[in-house]
């Protein structure tokens, strides 16, 4: 008698087979990129694919190996493949356990600059009309601290927020000491464009562990043509403020922001050198909005979902090259997509979520009090489109605004899960709900998929990122150590 079973016994038969929920993409070449029910990616050809969907598996095959490892097929009646994939989902879906992490307050909506691609359609004059005062101020704090997370972060934007440093100046220890009488940790960002900054307020911000983001859009000649202000020194000074706040406050306390425009699209090289030159700690390629004066100015229109995506391939090839000779530099945006893409971890970014991160990731609180679902929101709202504004910090409580119909409607409507053309994307478990965007360029929070300039850049992404984890085994330990 022999004393172990041959693997075939612990195998199931053909007939014993039945399927896990999956979705797949083409992947162009023949392939087909295969997800399951948490966006685990497998590529399989057109034949492997028939043989899963068929059930066509022979137990003993490495395709049925690959099939039941992958959570695509079970045993009948198995329990534990249904429960790891409910186990690993809840672990997904923690984001919701952690509500209305950022609240954004709007110091002022004037600024110096005067930059075509303004998505928030600032003012260049009228402080009493424009600047958020400091009872509104206190109210915000007061709304922000109330909601369930432990862990706050107050980011001050504009306009230029330091064109209104009076109100930051007051506002931060206030919020510090408000946040220490409710056992609260709270953290502060300033969005500047840096070309006001002094050393007074480089010591406030070290002080205080105030965090800068800045934009920086690439060269010189780029930047201010992109950011034109009086004396076109834009660039001069936000390199310059870059250089001083490394100093002052430490390298991982400014980041930058790169916008494209269409002036950038043949330059990527060029603009990731100018990061590189600055050693900023990676760059975040990005792509214009349609908000603002970038709508106003027609800017948005002026490059389409492929020209875009020509420019993000070219960035991420030489980004990766540069990290193969020795740099460690990623690019945040496949950084936070490959981190989706390869681990069930809670990912903080508000736009990479279904329920949308309008409302229950982030809060706005305007210069004039009025409160929205998310910055973008109330970017639409200066272009007369308050769809998503959820009410007034005069009268509103957290729970007021978190719970109105407006955006628990909002919320319910974009659910990538059950959208059209979503529920059935290899990519859904890893993309967004976007009903901001989708409202402003169909006036529909679902939006049609087919027709979307995001979901074109979405997959366009997600099938490069897909293409480079399977078919390039040095880039995809880059990606894999951007993802850690
Ligand atoms: S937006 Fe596009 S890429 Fe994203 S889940 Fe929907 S169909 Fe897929």
């Amino acid at each position: 008698m022999t004393r172990f079973q041959p693997p075939s016994s612990f195998q199931p038969a053909a007939g014993e087979l039945e399927l896990l929920p999956l979705r797949f993409e083409r992947l162009g070449d023949g392939r087909f990129i295969v997800s399951n029910l948490v966006g685990d990616l497998v590529t399989l050809s057109g034949l492997e694919l028939g043989r899963i969907t068929a059930l066509d598996l022979d137990p003993a095959s490495e395709l049925y190996v690959l099939a039941a490892e992958k959570l695509l097929v079970m045993r009948k009646g198995q329990r534990a493949p249904l429960q790891l994939l409910a186990m690993r989902l809840r672990s997904r879906m923690t984001f919701l356990q952690h509500p209305s992490q950022l609240h954004i307050l709007v110091a002022t909506l004037r600024c110096e600059h005067s930059c075509p691609y303004c998505q928030v359609s600032r003012r260049s004059a009228d402080r009493e009309r424009y600047d958020m005062s400091w009872e509104t101020a206190v109210k915000a704090i007061e709304v922000a601290l109330s909601s369930p997370s432990r862990h706050i972060k107050l980011e001050f934007q504009g306009g230029e927020p330091l064109l209104n440093f009076e109100l930051i100046e007051r506002a931060v220890p206030h919020a510090k000491e408000r946040a220490a009488a409710v056992g609260k940790e709270v953290e502060f960002v300033i969005t500047t464009n840096l070309a006001l900054l002094t050393d007074e307020i480089l010591a406030f911000c070290r002080t205080h562990n105030v965090q800068l983001s800045t934009s920086l859009d690439g060269p010189a000649d780029l930047h201010n043509r992109n950011r034109p202000r009086p004396g076109g020194n834009s660039h001069e000074l936000a390199t310059a403020g870059i250089r001083r706040a490394q100093v002052a406050l430490g390298k991982d306390r400014v980041g930058a922001l790169m916008t494209t425009t269409e002036r950038s699209l043949g330059r990527v090289e060029e603009i990731v050198d100018e990061y590189l030159r600055l050693d900023l700690d990676g760059i975040f390629l990005r792509p214009l909005s349609p908000y603002g004066f970038a709508v106003k100015t027609k800017q948005f229109f002026k490059y389409g979902a492929s020209d875009w995506l020509d420019f993000y391939e070219r960035g991420l090839r030489y980004i990766l090259k540069v990290n193969r000779e020795g740099r460690n530099f990623p690019e945040f945006y496949a950084a936070l997509l490959v981190r989706r893409m390869l681990t069930d971890r809670r990912v903080g970014y508000v736009d990479l979520r279904s329920p949308a991160g309008i409302g229950l990731g982030a809060l706005v609180y305007n210069y004039d009090g009025k409160v929205f679902a998310s910055d973008e929101g109330r970017m639409l709202a200066e272009m007369g489109d308050r769809t998503f504004e959820l009410g007034d910090v005069e009268d509103a409580s957290y729970a007021s605004l978190i719970l109105s119909d407006k955006l628990v409607d909002l919320v319910g409507a974009s659910l990538t899960q059950c959208a059209p053309q979503c529920s059935t994307c290899a990519f859904e478990p890893h993309c967004g709900a976007d009903p901001v965007y989708h409202h402003t360029t169909q006036n529909d929070p679902v939006g049609i998929k087919p027709l979307s300039e995001f979901c074109a850049r979405q997959k366009g992404i997600m099938t490069l990122i897909t293409r480079l984890l399977e078919d390039s085994p040095e880039d995809a330990a880059i990606l894999r150590r951007w993802a850690a």
